[in-house]
């Protein structure tokens, strides 16, 4: 789960990284309330910043300073609903304004390529780390961070050393790595960026900017991390499979996909997109892997959320059976449909099914009897696959 600007930096403050002071505006006018709040702190220049998960806020107009409430409230009123790389601005973090002398880059994230932890630092902050990495190698320090020894001080002035970052900030930064370290650690993140990690006028070191990305698997040991999840822009439909505990991800095509386990899953969106070139690109709509039971239960909520996606056109049902035996997904489709049938949702579009493996001739079987008029066997993933785009691009 990737964290807003605030939220990350909510989390730096908890753990003691230095961060300008700031509230969040939904409106212009809490803009100019929090700056009138700032005007009378002694601070009158403050920075407006659109709070979207995506980066080059600053290059889209997303971040812009003001040096009067009045001026705060015209710039949120200017950065309030800009789309910025598809995401629409709802808030803005109002913050007193920094005196930047100098910007740098800092992040801890996980390398799994080479199974640790990376530290990445470097003197030349504000822009993407990768354009600086491409023109300029040797001016990004990357230093691997054991899991066991962690980073105390020492390790924290051996990374901004190695960066090459100036005296004056040395000690600050080092100080400031060191309780990033903390909020990587204690909060199972896998990733903590701050680009610029600046250098005020007055000698201090800052988090100006903060990415956090937060470890999904350890959710069940931070449960103050749901309360993070943003609601707002979260998929109705990723948030209703959730309810229903389906591993389930939305995409954009028109081919609904369920399978049982992610392999298998993952590899039937590979056949679908192939597939749909024929057919004016039919592209799949969904990942929904239904895990090894596929009991009738769970194959309707499965086809309930995935027909509840309008741009489905066609459902390609995919199972090899392994533990699960054909039998019981084949009576699992047909009970799921009744199913659905009695909860007032009518399966109104084609369904393909293949099913495989343990005990699939008598699944076949079951599903040919039960002749059910939107499912229709195909033998192969190829061909069903094949089918499944062909009736897509047909009903679209
Ligand atoms: P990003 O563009 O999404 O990475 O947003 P940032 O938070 O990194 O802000 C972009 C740029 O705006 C920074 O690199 C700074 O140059 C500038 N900026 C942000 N906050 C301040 C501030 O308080 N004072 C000054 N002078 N510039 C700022
Ligand atoms: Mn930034």
């Amino acid at each position: 789960m990737d964290l807003f600007e605030h939220q990350a930096k909510e989390l730096f403050a908890e753990h003691g990284v230095p961060v300008p002071a700031g509230k969040i505006a939904t409106t212009p006018e809490e803009a100019r309330a929090i700056a009138t709040g700032f005007a009378a702190a002694g601070t009158s220049r403050v920075v407006v910043k659109a709070q979207v998960k995506a980066g080059g806020r600053g290059k889209a107009g997303g971040v812009k300073v003001a040096d009067s409430p009045e001026e705060t409230e015209e710039r949120a009123r200017q950065i309030l609903g800009m789309d910025i790389k598809g995401h629409t601005v709802h808030k803005v973090l109002v913050e007193e304004a920094s005196a930047i002398a100098q910007e740098y880059y800092f992040s801890f994230l996980l390398d799994r390529a080479n199974r640790t932890f990376l530290a990445i630092c470097s003197a030349e902050g504000g822009m993407e780390i990768e354009e600086v990495a491409a023109a300029n190698p040797d001016a990004v320090a990357q230093v691997p961070v054991s899991a066991l020894t962690g980073v105390n001080r020492d390790k924290a002035r051996g990374i901004v050393t190695a960066a090459g970052l100036p005296e004056a900030a040395k000690e600050g930064a080092a100080r400031l790595v060191e309780r990033l370290w903390a909020v990587f650690v204690s909060e199972d993140a896998t990733l903590v960026e701050v680009n610029p990690l600046i250098l005020t006028a007055r000698g201090q070191v800052k988090a100006l900017d903060g990415k956090v990305t937060l470890d999904g698997n350890a959710g069940f040991r931070r449960p103050g991390h749901a309360a993070l999840e943003d609601e707002a822009s979260a998929d109705p439909l990723e948030a209703r499979a959730r309810e229903k505990n389906l591993n389930y991800v939305k995409l954009d095509g028109s081919v609904g996909v369920i399978g049982n386990g992610a392999g298998l899953v993952m590899s039937t969106l590979d056949v679908v997109a192939y597939a749909g070139e024929e057919f004016g690109g039919q592209k799949p709509a969904n990942f929904l892997d239904i895990g090894g039971g596929a009991s009738a239960e769970v194959m309707a909520n499965g086809m309930e959320i995935v027909l509840g996606d309008p741009a489905v056109k066609s459902v390609f049902i995919n199972v090899f059976g392994g533990i699960t035996s054909g039998d019981a997904v084949a009576n699992g489709i047909v009970q799921a449909v009744k199913l659905l049938g009695e909860r007032g949702e009518t399966v109104d579009r084609p369904i393909v099914v293949r099913l495989d493996g343990n005990n699939a001739e008598e699944g076949r079987r079951i599903l040919d009897e039960a002749a059910i008029p939107v499912i229709e066997q195909v033998e192969t993933m190829d061909e069903a696959a094949r089918r499944a785009a062909e009736l897509a691009s047909a009903g679209v």
